[in-house]
């Protein structure tokens, strides 16, 4: 941690510490050395209450109704968790976006996500809530957004292979495939009921991770393009995958770059997609409970060898799911 960050600590007078880093590389000749996101032990600064500020004043008298962030600082493609309580249900806006607040009883709760592109810095989060008391209010509160260091794979292939392969390595990133790329954001995009209960799980545990979220990629040493959109977990072909929560499908579909791919809405914005499958174990409109098998590894749609590719998104933006898993965002 660095001086300027720890002053900044202390001036927010915040307990606790929120340390991740994702660091990555890879060595010349194409052969990825696996990487981990590394987290401090004290990196889950859980209900730090800083006092929201409340335009239409306390709902009943001695209660104020306050923002409570599940950490203070997230990271590029990081989520936080935003409780209020003492409120049914509202909306969060965060840098022009907006997130559902459910009912989650005795609060208003809901996951803010930060894009992989946005802006580093402190930025306000807005939320307008209805109170236990019936009326309406807005908070305000200050989040840090923090620069991720992207792992970056460095691709070093044969010219007579080059544009086959970007083309693959392209259509993984999501940067082509125009068509499915909107069947995904309608498939991604809804706010149905709250079905996901904590804790969230892996689709497949004590496997390794073969590619991070937001990845980048740079081939024969060329300029570093692109971000992953999801988490390549690398497992045999017919390896079951797990429901990460309880959710109901949407989308059980073969599409030209993700194969034979299983979407679940988890509910007040929230879903989950697992691509490349080689067998669908649930079908359309049907309500599965989290660690329920959903599917099984494959190695449909462009793919170069047996994984899955898992993504995770909340109100269309695409968030890293092992951040979503391990504890550091204090949920
Ligand atoms: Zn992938």
């Amino acid at each position: 941690m660095d001086r300027q960050r720890l002053s900044r600590r202390r001036f927010l007078a915040f307990a606790g510490a929120a340390a991740v880093s994702v660091v990555g590389t890879s060595n010349l000749s194409g052969t990825r050395i696996a990487t981990t996101a590394s987290a401090s032990s004290d990196a889950i600064e859980r209900r730090t209450a800083v006092p929201g500020i409340s335009r239409a004043g306390p709902t009943t008298p001695g209660q104020p109704l306050e923002i409570v962030a599940s950490i203070p600082r997230v990271y590029q493609g990081g989520a936080v968790r935003l409780d209020v309580p003492h409120a049914t249900h509202g909306t969060a806006q965060l840098l022009g976006r907006s997130y559902p607040l459910v009912s989650t009883t005795p609060e208003a709760a809901g996951y803010v996500g930060v894009d992989v592109g946005d802006p580093p810095g402190l930025t306000t989060v807005s939320v307008d809530v209805t109170a236990s008391a019936g009326n309406t209010v807005r908070l305000e509160r200050t989040l840090e957004i923090l620069k991720t260091n992207w792992t970056v794979a460095h691709i070093w292939i044969p010219q007579e292979l080059d544009n086959d392969d970007r083309a693959a390595e392209a259509s993984d990133n999501g940067i082509d495939g125009i068509d499915e790329n909107e069947l995904l954001k309608s498939a991604y995009n809804g706010n149905s009921y709250r079905r996901w209960e904590e804790p969230w799980i892996v689709p497949i545990p004590g496997v390794p991770v073969s590619s991070y979220f937001g990845e980048q990629r740079s081939y024969n040493g060329g300029p570093i393009s692109g971000h992953h959109t999801g988490t390549d977990l690398a497992a045999p072909v017919s390896t079951p995958i797990l429901a990460t929560n309880h959710g109901t499908v949407v989308l059980a579909q073969q599409l030209p770059i993700r194969g034979k791919m299983l979407v679940l809405d988890h509910g007040t914005g929230v879903y989950s997609g697992y691509a490349h499958l080689s067998e669908y174990e649930a079908v359309p409109g049907e309500f599965v409970e989290r660690g329920q098998v959903i599917g099984r590894v494959g190695n449909t749609g462009l793919s170069t060898g047996p994984h899955l590719h898992w993504e995770l998104t909340t109100s269309g933006i695409r968030v890293d799911g092992l951040r979503w898993l391990d504890g550091t965002q204090g949920f």
